[in-house]
């Protein structure tokens, strides 16, 4: 029988594997082969999260064989998906951002609902299915709700994140809030990384009108502890910029404790910036954005709009 992969996007984050994983339970429920699999390397967090569930690291690709079977998860757009997607036969997606730089030739399964979470999303599958949740299962989905939402906090969270939250929480029998911050913190834990794998554990490309942009983001728990290293991370943005032939590189310092960002943006067309969020970039290149967290709700709409 021949195998479906299942992957999410590239700079893999918590969604991004979890859900995977917990889909490639889903497919193997209807009796077909499947295997999740990453296109990057795991970040802190969600290595924290594998190693509490000994659940195995999936193994990394970086293309496709021409005609292999896919499925997308926590993703849709070409630029954040497998170099050579279009050899691909994309079968599903099962997502929650906005949908661009996507079309096929066959015809596919597709769910998308506006819930901060793919694993929300997928939850929903399983009920409507009537498809037992294991532990391992309800685990994985319960980590990806607590990493995409902030633990709840972040706008993005909607009623349906919190009530999949809860079953879940009650399902697995554990305190979901202390896990949930836990599982955070193990993320925020970036003193291993070089400047250029900082800026690069979550990065996703986006392009609007013929513009090439990146906007990456980390979580901390102090917003110094990361801009101290700002000279280093500006030459590795400058770096990607002039490597990529980027217009704008965006980088977010969020505050996950209080719910704000730093941004810091080089390129030319790093005024859009200020245009986006009505703010002047000091001398640093940065701004503080109060209450911005979501790069998906609040970051990436305005840039991509005055672009
Ligand atoms: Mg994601
Ligand atoms: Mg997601
Ligand atoms: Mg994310």
């Amino acid at each position: 029988m021949e195998k479906i992969l299942i992957f999410g996007h590239k700079s893999p984050d918590t969604d991004t594997i979890c859900s995977s994983l917990v889909m490639e339970k889903l497919v193997k429920s209807y009796g077909l082969e499947a295997e999740a699999v990453r296109l990057g390397n795991l970040n802190k967090e969600t290595e924290y999260i594998l190693n509490y569930l000994g659940v195995e690291v999936p193994r990394k690709i970086s293309e496709v064989q021409k005609g292999q079977k896919i499925i997308l998860v926590d993703h849709n757009e070409k630029e954040q998906s497998v170099n050579n997607r279009e050899d691909a036969e994309v079968i599903a997606v099962i997502d929650h951002h906005r949908i661009a730089s996507f079309e096929t030739v066959l015809p596919l399964y597709y769910i998308a609902k506006p819930y901060g979470c793919t694993a929300t999303v997928l939850y929903g599958i399983f009920k409507q299915e009537n498809i037992e949740i294991d532990k391992q299962t309800a685990m994985l989905m319960l980590s990806a709700i607590i990493s995409d939402t902030l633990l709840l906090k972040s706008p993005t969270c909607t009623e349906k994140d919190v009530e999949t939250f809860k079953e879940l929480e009650a399902l697995v029998g554990i305190n979901a809030s202390e896990y949930g911050l836990e599982m955070l913190k193990a993320g925020t834990d970036l003193s291993a990384y070089s400047a250029d794998e900082v800026i690069n554990l979550d990065a996703k490309e986006f392009t609007a009108n013929d513009k090439k942009i990146v906007i990456a983001q980390v979580n901390t728990a102090d917003i110094d502890d990361v801009f101290v290293r700002k000279e280093e991370i500006e030459f590795a943005m400058e770096k990607q910029i002039s490597d990529r032939k980027l217009d704008l590189y965006v980088f977010l310092i969020t505050d996950i404790i209080n719910t704000n960002s730093k941004v810091i943006a080089l390129g030319n067309e790093k005024e859009v910036i200020e245009k986006a969020f009505n703010v002047k970039l000091d001398e640093n290149d940065s701004a503080m954005l109060e209450g911005v967290v979501s790069r998906k709700k609040q970051v990436a709409p305005p840039i991509l709009e005055v672009l």
